[in-house]
């Protein structure tokens, strides 16, 4: 038996190592001159590789009722365990796991040892360009001759940081063998806006609670020349990258009043305590100088105006503060997005195993299937957790 799994990354190589057997030969094609080129730069350099919170509410897809069945309450343990046994240590921060060395480089070591021990013929420099089923095999053609096998993984990422390797190409072979694709669009990405203010903020970051539609996300902003930027934003793109056009929300004092009674009280409260101060700067105990400025000119507020003499403009700046509109048209694209949202439907793919419903002895791993996860480490723990499922399932069918 003859399996190839077609792209060394975190999901193939993982994938590899679960289907090598004694009596079967496994073969990674990879076209970059290494594997898990993108496993390296994932957290910084430092891999942020999984999450504590492990469930499927962290998932979008199209079939969002498959994900439960993805993401089980044994997910978590194969995982950590399956790292565990090939020497990865974990640092836990605030339930983010990196290794304990902060370097993605011992992930990406342990994995390729991994793969070496169990015998697993890893083939750098190797593109492939066409995939055809006959009969109860497959012919595979590359840059670098055919190969003929019994079973072949799709392990080849999305389109997103395509100088990592992965450029879609995934997407093109499931679509030529009967495949259908939800259409892909750059995901954990930073939010384009064109609204003049929050260009003047470029620089500047805030911790803000940020809604777009019913999803909120606490966190830092980062105000940039293109718009916003940060962990919490690239959680709302994976939402606003579908929509194209839409608002984003800001509350900037969510963590001192929740409503205009309780801001009323909170500014008549610090005007009788810090005498002599205009409404800009009481604002500035609370808020970046530039954020002051900014909300007071949305509300043709002077800076130096008396929280007593701004009479019915309360209400206005009450709800700048808590509610600033952040008019948003589009995300930016897949050179710096950190996923692809869409893929390969899980209408055709058997989610026990990640085979193809429509071609017996195809499977598919990580990210060029229609699963994305949030940022946190949720992306390289499906892409782990597939090659798992999908490597043991492949394997399964050599003893
Ligand atoms: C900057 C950045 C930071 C990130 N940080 C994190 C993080 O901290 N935590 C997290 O969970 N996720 C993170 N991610 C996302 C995560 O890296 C990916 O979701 C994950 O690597 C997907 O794994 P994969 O195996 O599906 O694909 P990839 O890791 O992309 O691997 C696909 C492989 O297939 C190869 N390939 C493609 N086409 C072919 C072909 N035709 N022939 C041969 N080989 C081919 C590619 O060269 C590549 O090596 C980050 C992504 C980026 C870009």
């Amino acid at each position: 038996m003859k399996i190839i799994v077609i792209g060394g990354g975190a999901s193939g190589i993982v994938a590899s190592i679960f289907a090598k057997r004694d009596n079967n030969e496994v073969v990674v094609l990879e076209k970059n001159s290494k594997c898990l080129k993108k496993l390296l730069i994932t957290g910084n350099g430092k891999c942020n590789y999984f999450n504590d919170d492990f469930s499927f509410e962290h998932y979008y897809s199209d079939s969002t009722d498959k994900l439960s069945n993805i993401i089980t309450s044994d997910s978590k343990k194969k995982i950590l365990d399956f790292l565990s046994s090939i020497g990865v240590v974990p640092r836990i921060k605030n339930g983010y796991y990196y290794p304990n060395s902060n370097q993605a480089y011992s992930v990406h070591n342990s994995l390729l040892k991994e793969a070496s021990l169990r015998g697993v013929d890893v083939r750098n420099d190797v593109k492939v360009l066409n995939i055809v089923k006959k009969n109860d095999s497959f012919l595979v053609s590359t840059n670098n001759g055919d190969y003929i096998c019994d079973k072949v993984i799709i392990s080849t990422g999305g389109k997103s940081y395509p100088k990592t390797g992965s450029d879609g190409d995934g997407y093109l072979f499931g679509k030529s063998l009967g495949h259908k694709i939800v259409p892909v669009v750059p995901s954990l990405v930073g939010l384009v806006s064109n609204d003049k203010f929050i260009k003047s903020l470029s620089g500047v970051r805030c911790d803000v609670c940020v809604s777009l539609g019913s999803k909120s996300e606490i966190g830092e902003v980062q105000f940039t020349d293109y718009g916003l930027s940060g962990i919490c934003i690239f959680n709302l793109s994976n939402i606003a990258s579908r929509l194209g056009n839409c608002s984003v929300n800001i509350n900037f004092l969510y963590n001192f009043v929740d409503d205009y009674n309780d801001f009323c009280k909170l500014f008549d409260k610090v005007n009788n305590s810090v005498l002599n101060r205009s409404i800009g700067e009481l604002l500035e105990g609370y808020l970046n100088y530039n954020i002051v400025n900014v909300i007071l000119k949305k509300c043709d507020i002077d800076f130096s105006c008396s929280w007593n003499d701004l009479g019915n403009k309360k209400k206005l700046l009450f709800d700048n503060l808590i509610s600033f509109n952040v008019d948003i048209v589009g995300t930016r694209g897949f050179d710096v997005a950190q996923v692809s949202l869409g893929g390969i439907s899980l209408d055709d793919i058997n989610v026990s195993t990640f085979e193809s419903k429509i071609v017996p002895g195809l499977y598919f791993t990580g990210e060029v299937m229609d699963v994305t996860g949030d940022c946190g480490g949720y992306n390289l723990g499906f892409a782990f957790l597939s090659g798992i499922i999908a490597g043991e399932a492949v394997g399964d069918t050599c003893d």
